[in-house]
C-alpha cells in the first residue's frame, strides 16, 4: 500500500532528471510538480498567481519566493497529492528549503526522501556537447547516442536542428558550478535530517531507474 511518497528530486540539466521524473510519476502514480510548468500553466490560465508571476518574468526578474511558495502550498493541498508528490525545481536555495518546511508542516505533506542525481563532468560532457535540439517542436537528439535519421534534421517535424551556443564544455562548467553553489546548502540541510539518497546518474537510464525504484519501494515499506 503506497502512502506519503513525498519526494524531492535534484540534479543539474543533463543529469536525466526529466526522464527519471517521468518514470517515477508513471510507476508510482504521483503528480510531478515542476515549478517551471506550474508557472507556465498559471500564466496561460491567468490565475491570480499567474498574473503576479508574469509581471516579474516579463521584466526579466526571478519570481519572488513568497509567490512561488504560495503557489506550491496551494498545489500540495490538492487531492492528488495525498498519497505523495514529486517536487522538481524547488526548493533550490536554503531560504526556499526552510520556507518549504513550514508549508510542508502546515499542509502535513513533509518531504520523506530527497533524490540527488549525481553526475561527473566526464559523463555530463558528451551528453551536453553532442546535444542537438529542434526549436520548432522541442525534440532533443544526441549525435552519438540518439542521432536523427537525417543529419541535422528533426525526425518529427523536418526542421533544422540547432546546437545551443552554451552547450559547450565551458558553458557546462559554468552551469554545473552555479547549480552546485545554489543547491549544496539545500542538500546539506536535508542531509542533516537523513533524507538524502545519492544516485550515480552517470550510468544507463535502466540502472539509474532500478536504484531509484528500489529506494522508493523501501521507503514505502517503512511508512
Ligand atoms: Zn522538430
Amino acid at each position: 500500500m503506497m502512502s506519503n511518497l513525498n519526494i524531492l528530486i535534484m540534479g543539474v540539466a543533463g543529469s536525466g532528471k526529466g526522464t527519471m521524473s517521468k518514470y517515477i510519476k508513471d510507476y508510482f502514480g504521483i503528480p510531478h510538480i515542476s515549478t517551471g510548468d506550474m508557472f507556465r500553466k498559471a500564466i496561460a490560465s491567468k490565475t491570480e498567481f499567474g498574473v503576479k508571476a508574469e509581471s516579474y518574468i516579463n521584466q526579466g526578474l526571478l519570481v519572488p519566493d513568497d509567490i512561488t511558495i504560495a503557489m506550491i502550498k496551494n498545489r500540495l493541498l490538492q487531492d492528488d497529492c495525498q498519497n505523495g508528490y514529486l517536487l522538481d525545481g524547488f526548493p533550490r536555495t536554503l531560504p526556499q528549503a526552510k520556507a518549504f518546511e513550514d508549508i510542508a508542516e502546515e499542509t502535513n505533506r513533509p518531504i520523506k526522501i530527497v533524490i540527488d542525481l549525481e553526475v561527473e563532468m566526464s559523463a555530463l560532457t558528451p551528453r551536453i556537447i553532442n546535444r542537438r535540439l529542434c526549436k520548432n517542436c522541442g525534440a532533443i537528439y544526441n549525435t552519438v547516442t540518439l542521432p536523427s535519421k537525417a543529419d541535422g534534421i528533426c525526425d518529427l517535424c523536418g526542421h533544422q536542428l540547432v546546437h545551443r551556443s552554451d552547450d559547450t564544455f565551458e558553458g557546462l562548467k559554468v552551469r554545473v558550478n552555479e547549480h552546485q553553489k545554489l543547491t549544496n546548502p539545500v542538500l546539506e540541510y536535508f542531509q542533516k535530517e537523513g533524507l538524502v539518497i545519492k544516485v550515480d546518474a552517470g550510468r544507463s537510464v535502466e540502472e539509474v531507474w532500478l536504484d531509484i525504484k528500489k529506494a522508493l519501494e523501501d521507503l514505502d515499506d517503512h511508512n
